[in-house]
């Protein structure tokens, strides 16, 4: 279908993706009817201060918001907070709401984001916090404001590195329990996995790894290996889940996320963005999902242009990935698609002082450079990642 200034495009997810798509096409001078579906009642928020500023009590409301409500205004759209899109008639080009109405769309944008997982057996418990939404981070902001709250993190990944850090810095007593052997070895590989784990015992954080947990008991956490650690608060840490239950009985291909095309096409009107989008990147041959901040907002622009553009038209999505965590006073930078068996080489600086920039090889190709507190150097690989730099030429450049 073609659109123009009379179609209706609807966005469902009011977060950072379809935030972008919608203002991309508005950018692109497409006048119709936008409607923006939101499960939140907020406007649109950024989730990386949850974790950090937020949580720490540094930033208000005013400095979460994504965009001034004037901004949100000025782009005309219907936008309905608070209601959720239930289900999807591809064919028919509606989506029902969880109100019972339906909207009609000329194009679609799924931008549903994920959801934590959740550790078996934890649903109903009140001392299981997990961090996704503004109310997650206040939830836990109320729980840990007692100065040497006992807190366990079940999972070191980013945003349990991200709490235990913030947590710390506030006078909880924090344990981080990790099941696997290294910390994030499955993203960032053993050598610089645990450089990142390295960080939690230098800051007096307890890091217990390569034990799972088995109960959770409420003021306290049972480990696999009998041992028990006392609790006040417990956050749950292990991963997110693409939000794509609502697409249940549609004919969309749902695989860890919503499948698309190179063009992030899920059909011919319908394109995906952001966290729960899984595309085919040409640039590595293969099926990928990110769920890191700058892809979801670049992916929100690429898609809307691609929906106007139409399926025949439109341009695939080659991204160099890149993501940053904060935790305690190192800022971690990370561009390109690590691999957790990829040659790792330090070209700059020194891990034991988080100082550095190192590089990710494999098959003879740079694939990531990973960098601690060294945001000007780690940037100079970006090129060479997008010009798909052989790992040698990359080792040669001077890192300056
Ligand atoms: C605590 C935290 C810290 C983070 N820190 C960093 C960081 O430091 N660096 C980094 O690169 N990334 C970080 N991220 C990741 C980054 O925030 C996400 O990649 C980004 O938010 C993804 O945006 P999105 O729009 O795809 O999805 P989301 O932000 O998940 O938004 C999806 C929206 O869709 C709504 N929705 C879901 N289902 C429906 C439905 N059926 N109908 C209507 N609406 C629906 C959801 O309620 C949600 O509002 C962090 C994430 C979290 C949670």
């Amino acid at each position: 279908m073609t659109l123009d200034q009379s179609s209706t495009i609807v966005v469902v997810g009011a977060s950072l993706a379809g935030l972008r798509a919608a203002e991309t096409l508005r950018a692109e001078s497409f006048a119709g009817r936008v409607v923006m579906i939101g499960a939140e009642r907020h406007q649109p928020y950024d989730r990386p201060p949850l974790s950090k500023q937020f949580l720490a009590g540094t930033w208000g409301m005013d400095r979460v918001r994504l965009r001034e409500p004037e901004k949100i205004e000025a782009l005309g759209m219907d936008l309905r907070l608070g209601r959720s899109a239930c289900a999807l008639d591809v064919e028919g080009h509606s989506v029902e709401l969880d109100d019972g109405s339906r909207v009609g769309f000329d194009g679609l944008v799924i931008a549903t984001g994920a959801h934590p997982r959740i550790l078996a057996g934890t649903e109903n418990d009140a001392a299981a916090h997990v961090l996704r939404t503004l109310e997650d981070s206040t939830a836990l902001a109320e729980a840990t404001a007692e100065p040497d709250t006992r807190l366990v993190v079940v999972g070191a990944g980013f945003i349990g590195s991200e709490v235990a850090a913030t947590c710390h810095e506030r006078g909880a007593q924090v344990t981080v329990i990790e099941a696997l052997p290294v910390p994030l070895q499955r993203v960032l590989g053993e050598q610089m996995g645990a450089v990142c784990g390295a960080l939690h015992a230098e800051h007096g954080v307890e890091i217990r790894t390569g034990v799972g947990v088995s109960r959770l008991l409420g003021d306290r956490v049972e480990l696999d290996d009998e041992t028990v650690v006392p609790a006040d608060v417990i956050v749950v840490g292990i991963g997110v889940i693409p939000t794509t239950g609502w697409l249940e009985g549609s004919s969309l291909q749902v695989r860890d996320g919503v499948v698309a095309g190179p063009t992030l096409h899920a059909a011919d009107d319908v394109v995906v963005a952001g966290d729960v989008a899984r595309w085919h990147d040409e640039g590595l041959g293969r099926e990928v999902r990110i769920e890191h901040w700058t892809n979801a907002s670049e992916q929100g622009v690429v898609a809307a242009r691609n929906l106007l553009a139409g399926r025949g038209a439109a341009r695939a999505y080659v991204p160099v990935p890149y993501f940053w965590s904060d935790q305690y006073d190192v800022k971690i930078q990370v561009l390109g698609h690590p691999g957790p068996d990829d040659e790792v080489v330090v070209v700059d600086g020194s891990t034991s002082e988080h100082r550095f920039v190192a590089l990710y090889g494999s098959g003879g190709r740079l694939t990531a450079a990973i960098g601690m507190s060294r945001p000007r150097q780690l940037m100079r690989y970006r090129q060479l990642l997008e010009n798909g730099a052989s790992f040698d030429e990359a080792l040669a450049q001077e890192p300056g």
